[in-house]
């Protein structure tokens, strides 16, 4: 072996120790360096991140296991590793945490071997949950002080593992590690943050924390005193069930080590002050990096530098629960009075004793910090030694440098059984460290003994040391030679997929977040404008929704206008439960579904005239195409145009699109070229449209148009419509996607003029607030004529989900509802009573309210446009939001009337100052008065004050 003399430190850089160190390969180079040993002993060392001297052996031995840093096997089913003593935190999360797997207990470093982990029986935020490193140990492959080579676990070594855990490496060196991984959802934990305002608190929260979090750390300004002694920050952490996209946080490295002075109190106490007002007094939530939060201590590399040359003392004690509110406090007043703190001051909870003989976790309270080294700090140290004996504590091995022999031996009871195991393993004493000899672990009755029985048991040890010498091929060092190698499940192994649960419990800002990352971030900005980013909903029903913390939000938009029926009517669920208890058939491709027959011979009863043939879709886009293209089949060529209406909206598809009148959504796509446009309501314009082009085949018309701001043509307008098409033979389809299934007073909107269209579209409220349901409905001569024959008929047929099971069952049962419970003419009725009521609004605001409009539960209120004539001062204030919002007051009123007064309502796609009303048809007088009084209270603010108050909203959530 290649002994090298080297000086070496520990991490709070006390002293430099002069050592000879060996770096082995592989297990046959460490039993050749345990055979070296003489009474000088020998102690392993893995990344040299332990604090004291517990890893040091001045002017003795020291194998460095750096280079035994392999990971050999890892099964995902069990969360089962398998590695080398020296494979660090960081390599763990590396390499196991984009598969959703990490280290189950972490110290505040990632740079800690597992070795070293296992030695010092570390502890992290979760203990409380969690418990110690050595409680996820399944076995450790020690190699004997003796040189003998065994596999140590609970079963079959239980006083020698007792002693390996936590045993500051003196019962030899750990050549393999297998311990039980932890699977995580993401790499992300949301963080709540909150000041804590003096010690006493600090338990109460504390307390609270470790009885219902996964992680819980309090950070303490030492420096403070009085009735500020013990303030700080409790952060508490869950796992996030969502991935955050960045992948590993930022370092700064220390690149000096500072002056002495640079730590006194003054920099300590500026430093406190602004870390303690870093967190809101509020509080504050955010998402963050597990790695982030678990290893604080690493976003500064060599961070030990700050203390300087001379290093540091770490202290940490740990109390028993009962008598941690005195002891902490003790403690505390005993740091501040001395003015030596450093900022690193940890409170955390620990759950109870490790496995270990010398683990140093117990029930009750722990406080973990720096002290430079400077005169007074070791006898500060002994003061803090007297108060943690004095509240029956315990200092922690892995972070001390000068406690004494008798409070080490009061602090550990079971240090009789660990000296037990080791005269037995080491009576030779090869295993031997600094820390051993400072705290006279073996007993100096024991070295002597051991020094008359070292010759004596040398040629016994010597023969042992040759058997293990032939110990290589084991399975480690076939696997050694190779890279790595991860036993796949046979399985494809499954992407890190978020459950049902996990999205139930999604935050708001969780929720935002994987909108914006996967859904739509420049729509997330107009729903934060508005404040609607800020609800989640746990439930809804009837008239209302249910945000995850109760508050209920009367629904006056209701999906523009698909929630017919109210929200989760009772009926519906029941109808999909037994649909669902009875296993029924969902995909009607090869066989016919009696729920799709059925629902469309309804909707052919339900339709006047002969519009009786069905075609069923998933959305209004979907009947839309299907009503185009019945159209343009029966049409041929020569009369393919479509006459579509100024302001139209019927949907984003290509065809929809095309005859939406919008430059807006049809940007630079390419659309159909067969297409006309013509005035809305104007019956004289389009028969000139007619005359001039007879390409013209067919004629879409929303009956009443909704995008526009709900705008109705006059009622001789429908008649003529009829009229023109049937002499120009023209197919007029009927766009009643949002005005149909009731919406207006009657089922189709046509119907209030007493005619008839060839081609109808629904969809919304088809599907029961409950499920996607569109339909086509074309009357019988002219889909036979398209598709009537069985050449023809595959042209046509339903798409994949066209006519599924369960959506059918829902539709058919809405439609029962519609009917059985009066909700068309419930529409009607409401909707007169609400048009009145907000006409009479409209004569007490009339510079505000320029016009109330509709049919039945189809309401649109248009409000003055205020674009060029804001108050002075309020357009600046105005134009630090959005255009959209400019001159518009629905923006603000829509914004204001959820904040203040719980009640959701619309918008229209081209005319920014109409706000649309299209509530579930079972609605009640009460709530249209709730309504009108919301907006009564908030016009009689007048126009400046509904702005400031929306932007004070605004700008107070930032
Ligand atoms: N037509 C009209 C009149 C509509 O209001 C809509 C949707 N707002 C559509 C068609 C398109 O329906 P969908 O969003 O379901 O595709």
């Amino acid at each position: 072996m290649d002994w090298q003399s080297i000086s070496l430190t520990s991490w709070g850089r006390l002293k430099q120790v002069p050592v000879r160190a060996c770096t082995p390969r592989n297990s046959r180079d460490v039993s050749e360096a345990i055979r070296t040993v003489d009474e000088r002993g020998l102690i392993a060392i893995g990344n040299c991140r332990s604090y004291g001297d517990v890893a040091l052996n001045s002017n003795g031995f020291v194998v460095r296991t750096t280079q035994l840093n392999q990971i050999y096997s890892f099964d995902p089913a069990s969360g089962e590793i398998v590695c080398d003593p020296c494979v660090t935190f960081q390599q763990l999360l590396r390499e196991f945490l984009p598969r959703g797997y990490m280290a189950p207990v972490s110290p505040g470093t990632a740079f800690v071997s597992i070795a070293g982990a296992v030695a010092n029986d570390v502890h992290g935020k979760n203990h409380d949950c969690f418990g110690s490193f050595g409680d996820h140990i399944k076995w450790i492959d020690l190699l004997l002080p003796s040189g003998e080579y065994v596999r140590v676990s609970p079963e079959s070594r239980p006083d020698l593992f007792s002693a390996t855990i936590g045993g500051i490496g003196l019962t030899g060196v750990m050549l393999a590690i297998c311990f039980t991984m932890q699977k995580v959802p993401s790499n992300a934990v949301t963080v709540h943050e909150k000041r804590i305002a003096d010690l006493d608190s600090f338990f109460v929260h504390l307390e609270d924390a470790r009885r219902t979090a996964t992680y819980s750390v309090g950070w303490i300004d030492a420096l403070a005193r009085g009735a500020n002694l013990g303030r700080g920050i409790l952060s508490i952490g869950e796992p996030s069930p969502i991935e955050l996209m960045k992948s590993s946080p930022k370092r700064l490295k220390v690149p000096l080590d500072f002056p002495g002075f640079f730590l006194n109190s003054w920099s300590i106490g500026a430093f406190n002050q602004l870390y303690y007002r870093r967190i809101p007094s509020s509080g504050r939530e955010r998402r963050t990096l597990l790695e982030t939060f678990l290893y604080p201590l690493d976003s500064i590399l060599e961070w030990n530098r700050i203390y300087g040359r001379r290093g540091f003392y770490q202290f940490q004690c740990v109390l028993p629960d009962e008598l941690s509110p005195s002891g902490i406090r003790c403690l505390l007043e005993e740091i501040a009075r001395t003015r030596l703190a450093s900022f690193l001051v940890v409170l955390k909870t620990l759950r109870g004793e490790g496995l270990g003989y010398l683990s140093f976790p117990m029930r009750g309270y722990t406080l973990a910090l720096d002290f430079p080294n400077k005169s007074g700090t070791t006898d500060l140290l002994a003061r803090l030694e007297r108060i943690t004996l004095d509240h029956g504590g315990r200092i922690y091995l892995a972070k001390d440098a000068c406690m004494t022999r008798n409070g080490f031996e009061t602090m550990y009871p079971k240090l009789d059984l660990f000296r037990g195991v080791l005269d037995e393993i080491d009576p030779q004493i090869r295993m031997n460290s600094d820390l051993a000899r400072r705290l006279g672990i073996r007993s100096s009755r024991r070295i002597n003994a051991a020094a008359n029985r070292r010759q004596h048991d040398k040629s016994l040890a010597d023969s042992a040391i040759r058997q293990i010498s032939t110990i290589p091929h084991t399975h480690m060092e076939k696997h050694r030679s190779s890279t790595m190698t991860i036993a796949e499940p046979h399985a494809i192994a499954k992407p890190n997929l978020l459950t049902v649960e996990d999205a139930k419990k999604l935050t708001a800002s969780e929720t935002a977040e994987l909108f914006c990352n996967y859904i739509n971030p420049g729509q997330f900005h107009f729903l934060k404008l508005l404040g609607f980013h800020e609800v989640i909903v746990d439930s809804a029903e009837g008239m209302y929704y249910t945000d995850k913390n109760g508050r209920k939000i009367l629904d006056l938009f209701g999906g523009f206008g698909s929630v017919a029926p109210g929200h989760n009517h009772p009926r519906i669920l029941a109808a999909r439960k037994r649909f669902q208890e009875e296993q029924r058939h969902e995909i009607a491709i090869a066989f016919m579904s009696q729920y799709g027959a059925t629902l469309a011979k309804n909707l052919a009863a339900i339709a006047p005239g002969d519009l009786d043939m069905v075609f069923l879709g998933s959305t209004g886009s979907e009947a839309i195409e299907a009503a185009l293209k019945v159209a343009e089949k029966v049409q041929g060529p020569e009369r393919s145009t479509i006459a579509y209406a100024v302001n139209s909206f019927h949907g984003k598809t290509r065809g929809a699109l095309s005859v939406t009148d919008s430059a807006f959504y049809q940007s630079t796509f390419r659309l159909l070229d067969n297409r006309v446009r013509v005035p809305f309501g104007d019956a004289s314009a389009l028969e000139t449209v007619f005359k001039q082009n007879p390409s013209i085949g067919t004629l879409i018309l929303e009956t009443v148009q909704g995008g526009a701001g709900i705008v109705l043509a006059p009622p001789e307008y429908w008649k003529e419509v009829r009229r023109l098409c049937d002499q120009y033979h023209v197919l007029w389809i009927a766009d009643e996607v949002q005005c149909g299934v009731g919406r207006t007073g009657r089922f189709f909107a046509f119907e209030h003029a007493n005619v008839v269209p060839d081609i109808v579209a629904l969809a919304k409220s088809l599907g029961g607030g409950k499920s996607a349901m569109g339909a086509m409905i074309a009357r019988r001569p002219i889909y036979m004529k398209a598709y009537g024959t069985p050449k023809t008929a595959l042209i046509h047929a339903q798409a994949t989900f066209g006519g599924i099971g369960e959506a059918c069952c829902t539709a058919i049962e809405a439609l029962n509802i519609l009917y059985d419970e009066g909700l068309i003419e419930n529409s009607a009725i409401q909707g007169a009573y609400l048009l009145e009521r907000l006409k009479s609004l409209q004569n007490k605001y009339p510079k505000i309210i320029q016009e109330v409009r509709g049919q039945g539960l189809m309401v649109g209120i248009e409000f003055a446009d205020f674009s060029q004539t804001l108050p002075i001062g309020l357009k600046q204030i105005v134009s630090v939001l959005d255009e959209k919002l400019k001159g518009s007051l629905c923006g603000f009123l829509g914004s204001l009337l959820l904040k203040e007064f719980n009640i959701l309502v619309a918008f229209t796609e081209y005319n920014r100052n109409v706000i649309r009303i299209e509530p579930p048809l079972v609605i009640k007088r009460e709530h249209i008065d709730t309504f009108i009084e919301a907006l009564d209270n908030l016009l009689s603010r007048g126009i400046t004050r509904i702005v400031t108050d929306y932007a004070k909203n605004f700008l107070r959530k930032g």
